[in-house]
């Protein structure tokens, strides 16, 4: 795209109003924060799931998550939960109000962990990942993107290769293929729901700028379309 086209298109996001976004309370964090997602698109197209932060001190993603509320992609059902982790997001902390890593405290492959990763007395144990897991088992969407920092690539494990490599390639973040992790998300999804994939998008650090939220809109666009058409 031209610098001109895309920065123009970058203003779009930034002040043009949402189109028919559908806004709805998931539940509330410990400390008792909302936590909201919003369905653009078409509500009978493919179903995708975009989450903006996970971890409290990765904030980078609720950025483009608010900027995917203002697109009305004709074929894609897009639920966006802009911050699952809003007490974590206030202390900018990695950590939910109890000291856990979401990302850690999901069933599959869970097992007891402190410290930076840890994983909470039992699986589920956390108020945000049951909200997570509830919205995912109901959309079950054909794709969940999860946005991270900082480590600039696109995490694939377990899932989709080809719709990952979509993204990368959209995105200009790096494919690569890392471990399974226990106890997260994505792990979860891919080894549970049958057809259907997650993975990761690990953001470089900071804040992305007008330009560079514009182009991961248009990668997780991509992705999605990617996403509709089943793997063989
Ligand atoms: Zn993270």
């Amino acid at each position: 795209m031209k610098k001109v086209a895309l920065l123009a298109f970058a203003a779009y996001l930034i002040l043009a109003p949402p189109l028919s976004a559908r806004t709805f309370l998931l539940g509330r964090s410990w400390n008792g924060r909302p936590i909201r997602s919003v369905e653009v698109g078409n509500p009978s197209g493919t179903r995708v799931l975009v989450v903006g932060c996970i971890h409290g001190n990765e904030t980078a993603g609720i950025a483009i998550a608010h900027a995917l509320e203002r697109v009305a992609p004709p074929d894609i059902d897009l639920w966006i939960v802009p911050d699952l982790n809003p007490d974590g997001v206030a202390a900018g902390t990695r950590h939910n109000a109890h000291g856990v890593d979401l990302n850690r405290n999901f069933s599959w492959g869970w097992r007891r962990m402190t410290g930076v990763y840890a994983s909470g007395p039992r699986p589920l144990s956390e108020r945000e990942a049951r909200i997570a897991r509830r919205l995912i088992l109901r959309l079950r969407p054909r794709l969940t993107i999860w946005f991270h920092q900082h480590l600039d690539l696109v995490w694939a494990s377990g899932g989709d290769r080809r719709v990952e490599k979509v993204f990368a390639r959209a995105s200009g973040l790096p494919y690569r293929r890392m471990p399974q992790l226990g106890g997260s998300a994505i792990s979860w999804q891919n080894n549970t729901l049958h057809g259907t994939t997650s993975f990761a998008a690990e953001l470089p650090a900071g804040e992305p700028g007008a330009a560079r939220v514009a182009r991961y809109v248009r990668a997780v666009l991509a992705a999605a379309k990617a996403a509709a058409v089943q793997s063989p």
